[in-house]
């Protein structure tokens, strides 16, 4: 008999997206299938289209991993999922054994596999993976709040890194998706933050949530300007957000002493601080990357049911998945906050 063919989307070189009919896969044990409904444009989608992760994942390569469905089949042994549910995909999965997986670290476990690095990606008709990584959506959640869950929780992990006090400020530098989602979960659950980036209606989104808009005279030198107004706002972490090492500087250069650093951008070169200035200072410079499995997933799904957080305010553009060149060439722009698309 021969296999169903299902229609995935491949880069095969940067800047090339090419559709090809390949088999549909089948789910082994411990596994489910799901029919993909929605996925999203994540910045680490763009750093595979322009090829900037090459080394680590080499071309071709089934990018996309913010994804929803509906579970199309099961695994064996798997009993806790039906047919037909609707689910949203955990993208890493930490290999649950290691030292660091052991610790509560599974986000840097180094035999973690991620959904469309090192794993096929959601940008496919088809998707399998573990059944534990495929979380059941509350009926009253929205599609277009599920697909978002993902980048949610890597907000929300960065919030939780900082461990916060009830009623502190923060800043947030750079509003790509996870920026301006990590704002708008801190206003949700009672922060108040205060945030920048270099495109001003990416500002005055966050500004209708309720964030207060840094604005800086960029024809004056920027630093001594955000470093005041951070210090009189009394925020005591900085989110940096921006992936660049413009953004990081800004961050790391305009801490009020005693302040945190979270560094929650990818960017690729060098950053450079003194350490006789950051120690007078008294910062913490801190990482974050990915979420906790499994609690934050739980609990972003949770604030979405409950109604607290709606992160599907930042989609921008809504497309088909025939589109999706177009649509990566689009968020390599940097103009777009999140873009999805519709794959059923
Ligand atoms: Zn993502
Ligand atoms: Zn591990």
């Amino acid at each position: 008999m021969p296999n169903t063919l299902m229609k995935a989307a491949l880069l095969t070189k940067p800047q090339r997206v090419e559709f090809r009919e390949i088999p549909r896969p089948e789910p082994g044990p411990g596994q489910v299938r799901v029919q993909m409904n929605r996925v999203s444009i994540c910045g680490s989608d763009v750093h595979l289209y322009k090829g900037d992760w090459e080394k680590r994942a080499p071309f071709p390569i089934r990018p996309g991993h913010e994804g929803m469905g509906y579970i199309d089949a099961l695994g064996e042994g798997v009993t806790h999922l039906d047919l037909g549910q609707r689910v949203v995909i955990e993208p890493n999965f930490p290999c649950g054994h290691c030292r660091y997986c052991w610790r509560g670290q599974g986000n840097i476990c180094p035999n973690k596999r991620i959904t469309g690095v090192n794993e096929p990606g959601c940008f496919a008709e088809y998707s399998v993976l573990p059944a534990k990584f495929a979380w059941p959506l509350p009926e009253q959640i929205r599609d277009e709040d599920a697909v978002l869950v993902e980048p949610t929780t890597v907000g929300w992990h960065a919030l939780q890194t900082a461990t916060l006090r009830a009623g502190d400020t923060i800043a947030v530098i750079g509003l790509g998706a996870i920026g301006l989602l990590l704002t708008h979960t801190a206003l949700a659950v009672g922060y108040k933050v205060l945030v920048n980036d270099r495109f001003p209606e990416k500002m005055s989104l966050a500004e209708q949530w309720g964030a207060i808009a840094i604005q800086l005279d960029t024809e004056k030198q920027v630093i001594p300007q955000l470093a005041a107004q951070l210090e009189s706002a009394d925020v005591v972490s900085v989110f940096e957000c921006g992936g660049t090492v413009n953004t990081a500087t800004m961050a790391l250069e305009a801490a009020p002493a005693g302040a945190k650093v979270i560094i929650v951008g990818l960017a690729h070169e060098p950053v450079s601080f003194i350490p006789f200035d950051i120690t007078r200072r008294g910062l913490s410079i801190l990482t974050s990357i990915v979420c906790s499995h499994p609690a934050d997933f739980s609990r972003i799904i949770e604030l979405i049911a409950k109604g607290t957080i709606q992160p599907g305010k930042v989609i921008s553009r809504r497309c088909q998945f025939a589109q999706l060149p177009e649509a990566l060439a689009r968020a390599a722009g940097g103009t777009e906050t999140k873009i999805v698309l519709a794959l059923a």
